[in-house]
């Protein structure tokens, strides 16, 4: 008998596909007679990397039920955003893709019952045309329940000013369920400006949200403050519609993440093989994170001063030092940014690498014992399964909110305080974190509390474990 099909939606980039692939195989692990996964994913947008063919072929050797459907290239240009934000590109481009999605499912629901439709939240111009199509519809959400709040109400605060929020200096936003409010500049990028079309487009992805079959979350309940759970589960989010089921089935990682160079990788775990017991303080800031020269020479002063041990991702600084951003791994002149003689100085107890260390493995590494972190979604997830407590520098995207939960909630990291205008941080700030969450009483709780977290992560898959429930939970709701 045909098996029932899931069908998942992958924005562009690889980080996209990774989670839509990891969605994939926690579903099948479950669920191995009942379901085959297609994963559709499309050509031609300015994210492609050239791993990705490779990471695909590897992903359906290994497991045979998960198949990938490419759509045919589409053209990334379109002159009318010329000067326009990436988000906006990206958003166009994906529905400049929507005939070829309603062509694939119209094709798979040939041989077999699509049971589910599940998108990530920027293809949400696929979502009027699957329920046209009769199929239920879910999105994929990869970020924690109090950023999602944040998308959920944003329809409500954006009625509530015709200003863009990167003009509300002086604003402060009040959330369900937050016990701190959130400033207007320090929501997501692609929320700031009214004047970019990516700014209509967070607003059409998010008052799709309500329009879904349900929320699939990459994060587990125990992870999350109580009150933003039941702030989204009882409706408060979304004033004058029904909520959609929220199911927190995470924390899913990428175990084999093979990027980078596997001889630094190498160099980085054996180094760390060297250092005593929770004595390392890793800094590294996601996929993109990177600092103009004047950040880095202020961080390696904080480092140094600081006189812990360090393991150090260092990116090239990026050409608009506003996107804190930076693509691709590069090869750049590391000592010539840092202050003279840094690497000499501390080379007994500090290794600092260029572009990419093996996160997931660094992390679980005994001899690490904090982790600077810009708050992406992922980097939380992984620092929270190896037990590792966290010091918050949030540079862009939902970073913002992870970090006020993380810190005023969960209080599994401490923050460092960034300059207004820019989120500049100064060295003797950083020193002083560094030295907070490694010497100090504070220190030590938060160790102790993110140490019981990495349990309850792993409690979550146990058979009876919140994020198992909710997967079944989740397959009741489509069968
Ligand atoms: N990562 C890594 N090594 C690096 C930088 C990043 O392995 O030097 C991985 C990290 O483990 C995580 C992902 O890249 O899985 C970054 O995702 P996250 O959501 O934290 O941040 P983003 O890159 O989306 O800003």
């Amino acid at each position: 008998m045909e098996k029932d099909t899931i069908v998942l939606y992958a924005a562009p980039g690889m980080g996209h596909i990774i989670s839509m692939v990891e969605l994939g195989k926690l579903i099948l692990n479950r669920y191995p007679e009942k379901f085959s996964i297609t994963i559709l994913y499309t050509c031609g947008s300015v994210v492609d990397t050239p791993s990705i063919p490779a990471y695909i072929h590897r992903i359906s050797q290994a497991h045979p039920s998960i198949s990938f459907h490419q759509f045919p290239r589409v053209q990334n240009e379109n002159k009318s955003l010329i000067g326009c934000s990436g988000a906006a590109i990206m958003f166009d481009f994906i529905r400049r893709n929507d005939p070829h999605v309603r062509l694939a499912l119209q094709e798979i629901s040939k041989s077999s019952a699509i049971r589910a439709f599940i998108i990530d939240l920027f293809c949400s111009s696929a979502l009027p045309m699957a329920k046209e199509l009769g199929i239920p519809t879910y999105y994929f959400y990869t970020s924690g329940a109090a950023a999602l709040v944040t998308f959920l109400y944003f329809p409500y605060i954006g009625e509530q000013s015709t200003k863009s929020f990167k003009d509300l200096t002086e604003t402060v936003f009040e959330f369900p369920g937050f016990k701190s409010p959130i400033k207007a500049p320090h929501m997501p990028e692609p929320m700031l400006d009214r004047d970019d079309p990516s700014y209509w487009d967070m607003l059409y992805f998010c008052s799709h949200l309500p329009k879904s079959n349900g929320i699939i979350a990459n994060t587990f309940e125990e992870l999350e403050p109580p009150a933003v759970l039941k702030a989204i589960a009882g409706g408060l989010c979304v004033p004058d519609a029904p909520t959609p089921p929220f199911f927190c089935i995470g924390p899913l990682i990428d175990e084999e993440k093979q990027s980078g160079d596997a001889a630094e990788a190498e160099v980085c775990l054996s180094w760390l093989d060297k250092q005593p017991s929770r004595s390392v303080v890793f800094l590294c800031f996601g996929s993109m994170g990177s600092f103009s020269g004047a950040q880095l020479k202020e961080m390696a002063d904080g480092l140094e001063k600081s006189g812990q041990r360090f393991l150090w991702v260092v990116k090239k600084p990026p050409l608009d030092e506003k996107t804190k951003q930076v693509h691709g791994v590069h090869d750049f002149d590391l000592e010539g940014l840092l202050p003279e003689g840094f690497l000499e100085r501390t080379k007994d107890r500090g290794l600092v690498v260029k572009s990419w260390a093996p996160q997931v493995a660094v992390l679980k590494k005994e001899s690490v014992g904090g982790f600077v972190t810009h708050c992406g979604w992922n980097s939380v997830l992984e620092a929270v399964i190896a037990g590792v407590s966290m010091v918050a520098w949030p540079l862009y995207a939902e970073q913002h909110m992870n970090r006020s939960v993380l810190v005023k909630e969960t209080e599994l990291a401490i923050a460092v305080e960034q300059r207004e205008e820019d989120g500049f941080v100064f060295g003797d700030e950083l020193e002083r974190r560094v030295r907070e969450l490694m010497e100090s009483e504070k220190g030590r709780e938060l160790r102790e509390r993110s140490r019981k977290m990495g349990e309850m992560a792993l409690a979550a898959w146990g058979e009876s474990g919140s994020s198992t429930r909710n997967l079944v939970n989740f397959v009741n709701s489509i069968t």
